[in-house]
């Protein structure tokens, strides 16, 4: 993940690939993507670019409709969307911003481009559970103190369940 996106790097003509709006407009959610017309109400109402200097939703629908595929997939900062769908609610132009962006974290796990810190919590969640490893230290603490063991996910059920996302299905990969 050695791109981030930043705010003035230069667009190369050989770096658009004009299909990839058709690609995401095929997607669910990703349909109205070239309604946008560049407003900035998703910027600025989002509660994540409020407190980021680089997260810009807007800055990202700008990118898929120029198709910079690989600019917007390997950028850490799509990731950095809370899916609270404030963006969508707002848009005047019914761009569904969040829906937008899942299509195209979905399309930077099939292509492996996810921050590690998220595959670390992906696979943490398919064996245990618990979207962080929990330490011993902290379990035996708990029993010191009288609390109850913290209950045990049914890694099989989770796996079961989470099939299908890319996220998941890219840890899983992984651990076989
Ligand atoms: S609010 Fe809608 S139209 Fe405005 S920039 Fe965002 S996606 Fe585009
Ligand atoms: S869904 Fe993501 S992009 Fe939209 S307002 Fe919430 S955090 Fe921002």
């Amino acid at each position: 993940m050695a791109e981030t996106q930043t705010k003035h790097k230069r667009i190369e003509a050989s770096e658009m690939n004009p299909k990839f709006k058709y690609e995401i407009a095929q997607m669910h959610g990703g349909e109205k993507l070239m309604r946008c017309f560049q407003c900035g109400t998703c910027t600025s109402d989002c509660p994540i670019a409020k407190f980021s200097d680089t997260y810009r939703p807007r800055q990202i629908i700008r990118m898929a409709q120029l198709g910079l595929k690989d600019r917007v997939l390997k950028s850490d900062t799509l990731w950095l969307c809370a899916s609270c769908f404030t963006c969508t609610d707002r848009c005047p132009q019914d761009v569904e911003v969040a829906s937008v962006i899942r299509v195209l974290r979905n399309l930077a796990a099939e292509e492996g481009c996810i921050p590690q810190v998220f595959k670390e919590e992906a696979a943490s969640i398919l064996d245990t559970g618990y979207a962080y490893r929990i330490p011993e230290l902290r379990i035996k603490k708990r029993e010191s103190v009288g609390l109850p063991p913290l209950p045990k996910g049914n890694s099989e059920n989770i796996r079961k369940s989470l099939r299908g996302i890319r996220l998941f299905d890219s840890a899983e990969k992984k651990g076989e």
